[in-house]
């Protein structure tokens, strides 16, 4: 499990080309997703289908890992 404070440093990494993007599940060419939070868990929400996407624990290890 990942803080939103988490998936943000990511994503921030990812704005600065130091991480790889999370792509949208549904189509991987659309804009790279935006953190948001919902009812406590750290969520992506792609805003061109508003597909919704929850951290799962595979991905979060990995975010972890990434921002150290
Ligand atoms: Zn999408």
């Amino acid at each position: 499990m990942i803080t939103i404070q988490q998936l943000h440093t990511y994503m921030e990494l990812v704005d600065m080309r130091m991480a790889p993007v999370i792509p949208c599940t549904l189509n991987p060419e659309h804009m790279p997703p935006v953190a948001f939070e919902k009812d406590g868990q750290p969520a992506l929400w792609c805003l061109e289908c508003d597909t919704k996407l929850f951290i799962g624990e595979r991905k979060a290890t990995l975010i972890k890992k990434i921002i150290g």
